[in-house]
């Protein structure tokens, strides 16, 4: 399939770029849940949709299921310090990358693992919003 196929698709289905853009995300961290480093199966709101949370970039963090599930409706921060996993390295990840620095949040993650792969951040600071731009899609079809 070509790009401007991807493209045009992905116009066509704002489900298709709501999935690629998750899938983004969950590769900037190589796969990994960011408050605990276990496998990244879900898509986490930093502040929480009840409260008024955006799906945007920004406060949307590749988290595992138990992290996700866990921290429920509470505060993102106020709940990870208790964790017995707490690791303040990766609190300053999740800082960056609510302030929209990704390339900083992966840069304290791999400091926090050392052992995980550097995956590419490239793209996704570019854009913020799930509203993909078409540099977003350009970089998502390549
Ligand atoms: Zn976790």
């Amino acid at each position: 399939m070509h790009a401007r196929d991807a493209i045009f698709l992905e116009d066509l289905c704002p489900k298709l770029r709501v999935r690629r853009w998750r899938q983004n995300l969950h590769r900037v961290t190589n796969q990994r849940c960011i408050y605990c480093g276990k496998a990244s199966e879900s898509i986490d709101h930093v502040l929480p949709q009840s409260r008024g949370g955006l799906s945007v970039t920004e406060n949307c963090v590749p988290a595992c299921l138990a992290c996700n599930g866990h921290k429920g409706d509470a505060d993102a921060f106020g709940w990870y310090r208790r964790q017995s996993f707490y690791d303040p390295r990766r609190a300053m990840a999740i800082r960056a990358w609510t302030e929209g620095d990704l390339k900083l949040a992966l840069r304290l993650l791999q400091w926090a693992d050392p052992s995980s792969a550097a995956p590419q951040a490239q793209g996704v600071d570019h854009q913020t919003r799930q509203a993909a731009a078409p540099l977003w899609r350009w970089q998502m079809a390549a």
